[in-house]
Order: C-alpha cells, then sequence, then structure tokens
C-alpha cells in the first residue's frame, strides 16, 4: 500500500482545495510532503495535522508564488524541511498546483493587463522556473505533475486570462518531456474539471446544478478524486506516461 515509501514530494498551493487533497493522498502512499501555501498558515497547518492524524508526514514552506524571490525561497524551505526529516534534500515529486485564477464575472472586454500579467506570473512563469531550478534536488526518476484546467480545450470566454495562463501551463509539459527523459523524470499534465474546493459556491444548489451538468456524470468532482489521479501520475505505475494531458474532468470535455 506504501507505494510512495522514502518518497519526498512539494506540493505548491496545498494549504486548501484539491492541493490539500494531492498532499494527503501522496502522505498515505507514504511520500514526505511539502505543503506550501502563499498566505494562509492555519489552512496549511491543518493540512499538515490532518497527514499526520493519518500516520504520514509532511511540513509548511510559505512562499507566495509570483513574486521575486519567492521559488528560492521555496526551495529553500523544501530542502531545509526535506534534509530535516530524511537526512537529504532529495525531491521526488513536483506538483504544480497553486494558481491565480483571474476570474472576471465578464467576458474578455473586462480583461486587464494586471489580471494577464498575475495570470501568467502565477500559473505558468512561476512553475517554469520551480521545475527549472527544483531538478537540482529532483533525482533521476522523479515526477512532475502540471495541475491545468479542462477550460484549456472547452471555450468558456469568463475565464480568458486563466485558460491562457493554463495553456501556457500545458505547454511547458509539452516541451519539457523529452529534455527530462534521458533522467526518466516524467513530466504531465492533469487538469481537473469542476471540483469542490471548499468554496461557499458549492452549497449554493442553483449553482451547483449548473455545475454538474457540465460533466457527463452529472456531478461535481471531489479533490480526491483529482488528486488519486495526480498520485498516479507521481507514481512509478505511470513511468511510460510523459508529456501527456491527463483529462481529470468527469468526461466534461466530451461534449
Ligand atoms: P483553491 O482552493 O483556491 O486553493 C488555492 C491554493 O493555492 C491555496 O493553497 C493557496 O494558498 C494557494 N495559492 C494561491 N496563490 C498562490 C501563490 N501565488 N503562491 C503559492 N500558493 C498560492 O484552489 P483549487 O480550486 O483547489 O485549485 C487547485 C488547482 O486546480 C489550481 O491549479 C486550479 O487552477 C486547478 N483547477 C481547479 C478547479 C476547481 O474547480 N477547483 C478546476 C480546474 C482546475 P493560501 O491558502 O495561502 O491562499
Amino acid at each position: 500500500m506504501s507505494r510512495l515509501q522514502n518518497k519526498t514530494a512539494l506540493v505548491t498551493g496545498a494549504s486548501r482545495g484539491i492541493g490539500r487533497g494531492i498532499a494527503l493522498r501522496l502522505a498515505q502512499d507514504g511520500a514526505v510532503v511539502a505543503v506550501n501555501y502563499s498566505n494562509n498558515e492555519g489552512a496549511a497547518k491543518e493540512t499538515v495535522a490532518l497527514v499526520e492524524e493519518a500516520g504520514g508526514r509532511a511540513f509548511t514552506v510559505r512562499a507566495r508564488l509570483g513574486t521575486p524571490g519567492a521559488v528560492e525561497q521555496l526551495l529553500e524551505g523544501v530542502a531545509a524541511g526535506l534534509v530535516e526529516r530524511t537526512g537529504s534534500s532529495r525531491l521526488d515529486i513536483l506538483v504544480n498546483n497553486a494558481a491565480a485564477t483571474g476570474f472576471t464575472g465578464a467576458g474578455p472586454s473586462a480583461v486587464t493587463e494586471d489580471i494577464i500579467d498575475n495570470c501568467y506570473t502565477v500559473n505558468a512563469k512561476a512553475p517554469f522556473f520551480l521545475i527549472q531550478k527544483a531538478l537540482e534536488l529532483i533525482p533521476d526518476g522523479g515526477r512532475i505533475v502540471n495541475v491545468s484546467s479542462g477550460v484549456t480545450h472547452s471555450a468558456f470566454p469568463i475565464q480568458i486570462a486563466y485558460a491562457m495562463s493554463k495553456g501556457a501551463l500545458e505547454q511547458i509539459t509539452l516541451h519539457m518531456a523529452p529534455v527530462l527523459a534521458p533522467r526518466n523524470i516524467t513530466i504531465n499534465t492533469v487538469a481537473p474539471g469542476i471540483t469542490d474546493n471548499g468554496d461557499p459556491v458549492f452549497q449554493d444548489p442553483e449553482a451547483l446544478e449548473q455545475m454538474s451538468a457540465l460533466s457527463v456524470f452529472n456531478r461535481v468532482g471531489e479533490v480526491s478524486e483529482v488528486a488519486d489521479i495526480v498520485a498516479f501520475a507521481a507514481s512509478d505505475d505511470a513511468r511510460w506516461v510523459t508529456g501527456s494531458f491527463i483529462d481529470a474532468t468527469g468526461g466534461t470535455l466530451l461534449g
């Protein structure tokens, strides 16, 4: 049952939502997990407490991705936390999950340069440089998973800035795969559809019905369902999958 025994992982944006679910699942599989967060220290500590209650190991690392020096700050914190717990700074699994949504509630005419800059900086630029610099810690056979969104494969104009930046993230997956292959490091995109991340909108029956109708299963996803797919991509079982787009939308993209 411990398919990630003796492995280590970093999950960005793991204080809440899907990132928390991924941290819990990777820790359940045996990995020591670095739980990155931006502001919400209490929630990040709660993720660690949940991991520990389930018998796993995790620690928090604060870094607001997209701000100057954040990638270096994050990797220093991760390396220090791993050395303390495992005696080594080796990082087997990197999950780029944190994101800016850039949701405007309006069509493309309401998108500002600031929204575009924020989306690209957090959703594409930060993961790119995190991968580039984390490669010093990632051993041969490592795993990288980029969490994108089904919105890159289905028109959703009110999220155009966010979708553009997630498209850029998916290009990192594609173009880095052959570069990483000689070291047997895989890199894949996992794209969730609408997933209950604990936001109050999921308590609104009318909104929930509309969101549910997007999936062929007529419901929204659970964070554990996305986390299970990320855990597969992070496991040895997925060693023959790289550069790929893994649809975790519950059939939302079937049309
Ligand atoms: P969420 O519940 O809003 O949680 C966001 C997480 O990211 C929090 O841990 C937050 O930390 C962290 N974060 C935000 N900005 C950050 C930054 N600049 N640097 C570091 N951490 C940052 O998000 P979610 O809905 O679970 O989404 C997780 C991933 O799935 C994202 O990539 C998102 O695009 C993707 N996704 C989600 C859905 C969905 O329906 N939920 C659908 C498709 C794709 P703090 O707690 O400190 O703020």
